[in-house]
């Protein structure tokens, strides 16, 4: 059955948490919202009827203008490691949650990004600006298309009115959907404030609803950091697998649920750089690509220490240390897959090493290479995308010796490499090109781009532009923390 706004199934699972969560927070209204997209699919496996009759006041709920009869609006409060360095108490200053729905799927939660100023907002307006705001809404999708663990975008709102970054901007909404936007930082927030009863409750509240196999273990607080650790280990084997860098992997950017989760200054490979920066405003490059897999250590090292006093200190220490083995054994399934290879072996890994190397030296890139290399024993034009083109060729040999131990055929190989290697990925001068059409009110690209990364492993001859070499004028964009 399908439910047409605003006769929603509601529920209240973290409304019904103690208010010392969150603070009831009415959202800004936003003049003259108009939706910029809509994503019809995720409404449909929501439950949500797509009404037409319904949009206009559907489309004023999404830009904050109006709150559900049955549901409060609240900032959540949370606190958080940004580069390395405790920075107390910082919360949603620009979302609000504004509904919890019964799905088929079970409880969503919605929350409006760039709703307005929050008891949490310190120095910010409280919104977000279109360009941001497409970022986010594009790279959930992408993501969720690509299998790996993500926030959703449900919708994404604009309105004329001005907000100032580095210059002149407008503002956007995006709807997001997730079971759950619990961070590790609002763990951190409790445990800094002395406040461990909040902590046990909040454990409580995750395990009861997010982990629900931990109630059962001997010790559901340590089992509930094995699981921790062991989603972010297989988050982070996907995103090192499809070149993703998330750009702001602060304690408060990492969802408890191994979500990727604040899509801001992140970006994809194009060219392989294992030390490549996506976030200009990141000067050490401590979330660089190659970083990212001991940064989520390290912040796993921070949520683990918010439970201390429900699990003992060498609890903890071995819980983390299941961190680097569980990730290389996800990160060596999603390699198995890419290239196309039906077990990993030990020796596989020098085989991929010493690919990177080559890769690393000749920046090669990073999808056209996958999607290039199932057709390897076709494709001549494969060791042009190496500067050492006889290397190139030597590892080649070692690759076919290797594919030979499988006997599969080439066809049989095309396809199962093709269905993790993806032809599209959301390249920075793909959604720039969105962005500066939809700026000047044009979203005829954004949609078609949406498109495309919604079937990113299938082959389109209409999205063959979007699976190219990016241009010259790519390597100049910078993105930055500004949103
Ligand atoms: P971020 O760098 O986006 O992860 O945000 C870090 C913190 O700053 C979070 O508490 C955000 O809610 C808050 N924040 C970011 N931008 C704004 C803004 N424009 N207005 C209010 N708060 C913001
Ligand atoms: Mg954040």
């Amino acid at each position: 059955m399908k439910h047409t706004f605003p006769a929603l199934p509601l529920a209240r699972r973290f409304a019904a948490l103690p208010p010392r969560y969150y603070t009831a927070t009415p959202s800004t209204p936003l003049p003259e919202p108009h939706l910029v997209a809509f994503n019809a699919a995720l409404a449909d496996t929501l439950g949500l009827a797509s009404d037409a009759a319904a949009q206009q006041a559907l489309t004023e709920f999404l830009a904050g203008n109006s709150a559900l009869s049955g549901y409060p609006q609240l900032a959540s409060v949370y606190s958080g490691h940004q580069f390395g360095v405790w920075a107390g108490q910082l919360g949603d200053g620009r979302a609000l949650l504004v509904a919890e729905i019964d799905t088929p799927t079970g409880i969503r939660e919605l929350q409006l990004k760039g709703a307005g100023r929050t008891p949490y907002s310190r120095m910010g307006d409280g919104r977000a600006v279109l360009r941001s705001s497409i970022r986010e809404y594009l790279a959930s999708e992408a993501m969720h298309a690509l299998g790996i663990p993500t926030t959703r975008a449900l919708a994404l709102v604009a309105s004329p009115q001005t907000v100032w970054r580095e210059t002149r901007e407008t503002a956007a909404v995006v709807t997001r959907v997730a079971p759950s936007f619990l961070r590790f930082g609002h763990f951190e927030h409790f445990y800094y404030r002395g406040e461990l009863d909040a902590v046990a409750e909040l454990a409580d509240f995750a395990i009861g609803h997010f982990f629900p196999e931990c109630a059962d273990a001997a010790q559901p607080y340590l089992a509930l950091l094995d699981s921790v650790v062991a989603r972010t280990a297989e988050l982070i084997a996907h995103w090192q697998a499809v070149g993703f860098c998330h750009g702001v992997m602060n304690s408060d950017n990492m969802s408890l649920l191994g979500l990727t989760l604040d899509y801001g200054p992140y970006g994809f490979l194009d060219g392989f750089d294992a030390h490549h920066i996506c976030n200009h405003s990141d000067e050490s490059g401590r979330y660089a690509y190659d970083q990212q897999p001991a940064i989520a250590l390290w912040n796993l090292h921070c949520f683990a220490q918010t439970l201390l006093k429900l699990i003992s200190k060498d609890e903890a220490l071995d819980a983390l240390r299941r961190f680097q083995p569980l990730f290389e054994d996800a990160f060596a399934e999603q390699l198995r897959g890419k290239l196309g290879l039906i077990a990993w072996q030990e020796d596989d890994w020098t085989l991929f090493t010493d690919l990177l190397e080559l890769m690393q030296a000749a920046h090669t890139d990073w999808t056209i290479f996958w999607r290039r290399l199932a057709r390897q024993h076709k494709d001549a034009a494969l060791r042009d995308l190496f500067l050492d083109r006889h290397a190139f060729d030597g590892w080649l040999e070692r690759y076919r010796a290797r594919l030979a131990d499988d006997g599969r055929t080439h066809g049989e190989r095309i396809r199962a490499m093709d269905a993790v290697n993806p032809r599209i990925v959301l390249r920075n001068h793909l959604a720039e090109t969105a962005i500066r059409a939809a700026e000047a009110g044009d979203y005829s690209e954004l949609h078609r781009l949406a498109a495309a990364l919604a079937c990113p492993f299938d082959d389109v001859a209409a999205y063959d532009d979007y699976a190219t070499l990016p241009p010259d004028w790519a390597s100049q964009l910078s993105v930055s923390c500004s949103s």
